[in-house]
């Protein structure tokens, strides 16, 4: 049976873009094309191979025995334990079917809908979580629909196409009967430079656009200077010429209180002054940013 490599699964409050503070499930896949070296370092530092911080931490990667007692990275991505091969043995393998008890033992009354017309959310994340397994979500979802799930995010960097299967099943399931379009969410946090990823291929305008015709899709920018925003206008540019209608959100860039808290004023300036949303970062807010929130 085919198992998927996953670092974790937890039950949070989303804390970004359009369902923040929605109670969700969280399950954070292994693996991703990018590295975003350079998220909150200067722009003109030349990095050779891991971000510096990563590199300290597998220097003392012995002293580790779990997934939680990893360090939080100040710099680069923020996700470096999904990414990096040096901290697979800190992830997990299991079947859809343990994974989808897995999260079922986590939420209240063991279903996402709770019978008052709220909902608990699953949120696919990563990592990027639309690369290798795309085939086995269909089964996935479908165990949890049959628990009452309504609301489904994939959290992408935009660059993965979905495979026709998916497609296919997506459309079939939230789309063709005009009934849940809006119950599938595509967040899409596009690479701009400063995360050291090159335009070509981070930023991917008809891939965006294809999610579009299946869900609710919005762009997400992780900014924290002028030209990120600038960066980021371009970037929309290139995103509406390819026939994407969906928002735009500015997000502060910070992964602990203190650098995310620089920065917070700022972004929500820059987004209102050009008709775009401003996303917090609750988990940052609320828990520091602590694994498994
Ligand atoms: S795309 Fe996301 S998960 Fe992948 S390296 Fe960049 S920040 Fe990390």
């Amino acid at each position: 049976m085919e198992k998927i490599t996953y670092t974790e699964i937890f039950y949070s409050l989303q804390g970004e873009g359009k369902w923040a503070g929605v109670p969700s499930v969280f399950f954070r896949t292994y693996g991703c094309n990018f590295r975003c070296r350079k998220f909150g370092r200067p722009r003109d530092e030349q990095l050779e191979g891991h971000n510096p911080e990563v590199i300290e931490i597998i220097k003392n990667i012995d002293q580790y025995n779990k997934f939680e007692d990893l360090p939080l990275a100040r710099t680069g991505c923020d996700s470096y334990a999904s990414i990096y091969p040096e901290f697979k043995r800190f992830n997990e393998q299991d079947s859809v079917e343990t994974i989808v008890d897995k999260m079922h033992d986590l939420i209240p009354n063991n279903r996402w809908d709770q019978g008052t017309g709220d909902d608990v959310h699953l949120v696919i994340t990563g990592g990027e979580p639309l690369l290798g397994y795309q085939q086995l979500y269909p089964d996935l979802i479908e165990y949890c629909r049959q628990r009452g799930l309504r609301n489904l995010t994939f959290e992408t960097n935009g660059s993965q196409p979905l495979h026709p299967e998916v497609y296919e099943y997506l459309f079939e399931e939230f789309t063709r009967h005009g009934r849940d379009y809006d119950k599938l969410t595509f967040s899409v946090s596009p690479k701009l430079p400063c995360s050291g990823e090159a335009w070509e291929s981070a930023i991917n305008p008809k891939t965006v656009k294809s999610y579009e015709m299946v869900g609710y899709t919005y762009l997400k920018f992780v900014v924290a200077t002028a030209q990120d925003v600038a960066d980021a206008e371009r970037a929309v540019e290139e995103y509406r010429e390819a026939g994407f209608g969906g928002p735009v959100y500015l997000m502060p860039m910070g992964v602990v209180p203190d650098v995310y808290n620089l920065n917070t004023q700022q972004v929500a300036q820059l987004a209102m002054e050009r008709g775009w949303r401003y996303s917090p970062r609750l988990q940052v807010d609320i828990w520091r940013n602590a694994w498994g929130t």
